[in-house]
């Protein structure tokens, strides 16, 4: 059994990813790693999930994986972006989404993304993997279900908001899912052979 470290404190992360990943973890232990966080400084998602899974790695001597993730708005210029998390000073959800809203009045050209990039560090080797998940953002907040940005986010296709999605559903096709997806082949060749 090969042990793959996961660089977030976030349990609802751990499980989402065991989730996503389902099978293909068969052979590999997922752990979450419990050391100090880094700063993430970077000036992209890419340069965001490898500060954090190096971090990881250096402080376990293990191979670590790491995300960073966020929505980008085609009318803001990419905003909020990597500081999604923060975009409204007080880190919290619907503050966030609030602003979004506030930021997009009276826009006609609502398109975004959500990005996901997923970093893997094991040693000297390094790999990144960017997913994304176009879409809208909705004039108004809709559904239960999700977290961030998915009640005002439309997946393209879609009739609904992201929120308004089943959770295995947003699973099959979130930017999360389709960045981790892609590196599971990738991550097994190095851990397995
Ligand atoms: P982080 O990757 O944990 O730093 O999260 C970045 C931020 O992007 C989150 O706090 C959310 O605001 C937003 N975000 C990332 N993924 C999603 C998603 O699947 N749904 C809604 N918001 C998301």
């Amino acid at each position: 059994m090969a042990t793959l470290v996961l660089a977030t404190h976030n349990a609802h992360k751990v499980e989402e990813l065991r989730r996503i990943l389902a099978d293909g973890l068969e052979g590999i232990d997922l752990v979450a790693y419990d050391g100090p966080d880094p700063v993430e400084d970077g000036d992209s998602f890419e340069a965001n999930a490898l500060i954090k899974a190096r971090a990881a790695a250096a402080h376990t001597g293990l191979p670590a994986i790491a995300d960073d993730s966020g929505i980008a708005v085609d009318a803001l210029e990419g905003a909020p972006g990597i500081h999604s998390a923060r975009y409204a000073k007080t880190r919290v959800d619907a503050d966030n989404v609030a602003l979004l809203l506030r930021n997009l009045e009276g826009v006609a050209d609502r398109r975004a993304s959500f990005i996901c990039v997923a970093a893997f560090v094991h040693g000297d080797y390094e790999h990144v993997v960017r997913g994304e998940w176009p879409g809208e953002v909705l004039n108004e907040r809709r559904g239960e279900h999700g977290f961030g940005y998915d009640p005002i986010f439309r997946p393209e296709g879609l009739d609904v908001s992201s929120a308004e999605l089943a959770p295995e559903e947003k699973d099959r096709l979130s930017h999360r899912s389709r960045a981790f997806r892609a590196i599971l082949p990738i991550v097994r060749e190095k851990l397995l052979g």
